[in-house]
C-alpha cells in the first residue's frame, strides 16, 4: 500500500508575510533529510507538507523518524493513499488502521475534500465510513467530542488519504530562519541541550569546543564529536571548531590569582568564540550556562564572563532546573553520551576556592599579566575544523 507522510507546520502559519520564506526553508530541510532515505516528492497544500515516496522499498519508518526531528514540523501523520472512491476509502481505513481501530474504545471519522467534484459531501462521506467501521468493529463507540481515535479522510486532487490522529513532532522553527550562532559545546549534559534549544528556534549552529590536550584526552574530544553527531539529526550537518586551549590555561595558571582562574578562562572562551562567530557571519553566542548551577554561574560571574562582547550571549537554560535539562537531554538522545566519564577542560586546574562574585576591574587588572591578544590569535590560528556527517 502507498504510504505518505503528512507534516503539519507549527508557528510558521502565523508568520504573515514571511510565511512563504519559512515554508520554503522547511521544504528544503525536509527534502535534504529525506534524500538520504530515498526519492520523495515534497510539496505543500494549505499549511500541510506532503512527502510522497517515488520508489518502492523506501524505509518509511526511517523517514518518519527523520521528520519527527525536523524543526518546524509540529505534528505528523502517516497516511495511506487510495483511489477516490468511498469503498476504496473504507477498505483502506479498515486495513491500514486495523490495529488502531482494534485498540481504541471510541472513534469518529473526519473528512475533508479539496476536490469539490467528489460526489459525496464531507459529512456524508464521514457518515458512510463511520457507519461501516462501526459495523466492522462493534466494540467501538462513536464519540463526536472526545474520541480516542480520529479516522481522517482527505479527498485531494489525485488521490484520497486515510490516516489516524497526528502524533507530536519537534515543533519550533525551520533551521535556517533564525540566523547563525556559535554554540560553546563541552562534553557535559547542558551544552548539547542549549545547542538543541537554539536550533529549535531556527538557528544554524556552529559548535566550538575548547580542547586542553594532553590534560584532556582524545577520548574527551571524541565524546564531543559524538554529541555533535547526535545533534545533527536535529540541527543538520555541522562542522565543529576545536580550539587548542592548553597554552591559555597554562598561562592563566602561572600568571593570574588562583581564585580568578575560572572566570578568566571563561572570558577567553567567550572572546575566542566571538572571533570565530564574526569570522563566520554569526550573530550570537550560545552557552549552556544556568543561573546558580556552579560558582562561575552567579549573576556577577556571568556579567564578568560576558563583559566587553559585542554579540549577544544566548543562554536558553538560564532558568531551568537540572532535572528539566536532563529530561530534554534524554529526549533528544544526548544524555547517555554526556554522562560518559571523560574530563572537560573546565575541570583542569579548577581552583580550590573559585570567586563567586568576581569584580570586573580586578579581573581586567589580573589579565594584564597576559598577552591576551596574542594568545587569542594563536588559539584561533590553531583551530581544527571537523565535519560531522
Ligand atoms: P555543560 O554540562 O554544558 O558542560 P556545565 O554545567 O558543566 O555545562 P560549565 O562547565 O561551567 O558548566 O560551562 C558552562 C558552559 O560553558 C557550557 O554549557 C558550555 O556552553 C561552555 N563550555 C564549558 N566548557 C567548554 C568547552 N570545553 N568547550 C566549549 N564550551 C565549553
Ligand atoms: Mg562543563
Amino acid at each position: 500500500m502507498n504510504d505518505i507522510l503528512l507534516l503539519k507546520q507549527g508557528e510558521i502559519v502565523l508568520k504573515g508575510l514571511n510565511r512563504k520564506y519559512f515554508e520554503q526553508k522547511l521544504i528544503a530541510n525536509v527534502n535534504r533529510r529525506l534524500a538520504r532515505i530515498g526519492r520523495f516528492r515534497v510539496y505543500s497544500v494549505q499549511s500541510t507538507i506532503y512527502a510522497e515516496p517515488l520508489e518502492d522499498g523506501i524505509d518509511m519508518d526511517a523517514a518518519e523518524e527523520a521528520m519527527k526531528k525536523t524543526f518546524g514540523v509540529i505534528a505528523l501523520a502517516r497516511a495511506a493513499a487510495c483511489e477516490k472512491d468511498k469503498d476504496a476509502i473504507l477498505a483502506t481505513a479498515k486495513e491500514y488502521l486495523r490495529d488502531r481501530l482494534l485498540a481504541a474504545k471510541s472513534f469518529k471519522v473526519e473528512s475533508k475534500r479539496s476536490d469539490k467534484t467528489f460526489p459525496m459531501s464531507s459529512i456524508a462521506l464521514s457518515q458512510y465510513v463511520g457507519g461501516e467501521l462501526h459495523d466492522a468493529f462493534p466494540h467501538l463507540k462513536a464519540d463526536m467530542h472526545e474520541p480516542e481515535l480520529i479516522v481522517n479522510v482527505e479527498v485531494r486532487d489525485y488521490a484520497a488519504y486515510v490516516h489516524a490522529n497526528a502524533v507530536p513532532a519537534a515543533g519550533g522553527l525551520p533551521v535556517g530562519v533564525g540566523g547563525k550562532a556559535v554554540s560553546l559545546l563541552s562534553g557535559g549534559i547542558d551544552s548539547p541541550v542549549s545547542t538543541w534549544m537554539m536550533a529549535k528556534r531556527g538557528v544554524v549552529v556552529l559548535p566550538v569546543h575548547f580542547f586542553s590536550f594532553p590534560y584532556t584526552s582524545e577520548l574527551a574530544k571524541q565524546k564531543v564529536l559524538d554529541l555533535a553527531k547526535e545533534l545533527t539529526d536535529w540541527c543538520g550537518r555541522m562542522t565543529v571548531a576545536v580550539v587548542p586551549f592548553t597554552h591559555i590555561q597554562e598561562e592563566i595558571r602561572e600568571k593570574c590569582p588562583e581564585e580568578l582562574f575560572t572566570v578568566i578562562m571563561r572570558r577567553f572562551m567567550m572572546k575566542i568564540s566571538e572571533r570565530l562567530a564574526l569570522d563566520n557571519g554569526c550573530g550570537a553566542l550560545i552557552t549552556g550556562e544556568n543561573l546558580g548551577q556552579v560558582a562561575s554561574q552567579t549573576m556577577q560571574a556571568l556579567a564578568v564572563t560576558g563583559a566587553g562582547l559585542s554579540l549577544p550571549v544566548l543562554r536558553p537554560l538560564i532558568g531551568m532546573d537540572k532535572e528539566e535539562i536532563v529530561t530534554v537531554a534524554r529526549r533528544i538522545g544526548t544524555f547517555d553520551t554526556s554522562i560518559l566519564p571523560y574530563e572537560d577542560c573546565c575541570t583542569v586546574f579548577t581552583p580550590r576556592r573559585p570567586r563567586t562574585k568576581p569584580n570586573l576591574a580586578e579581573v581586567e587588572e589580573a589579565e594584564k599579566a597576559l598577552d591576551c591578544a596574542a594568545l587569542i590569535e594563536e588559539a584561533v590560528k590553531g583551530v581544527e575544523h571537523i565535519k560531522i556527517f
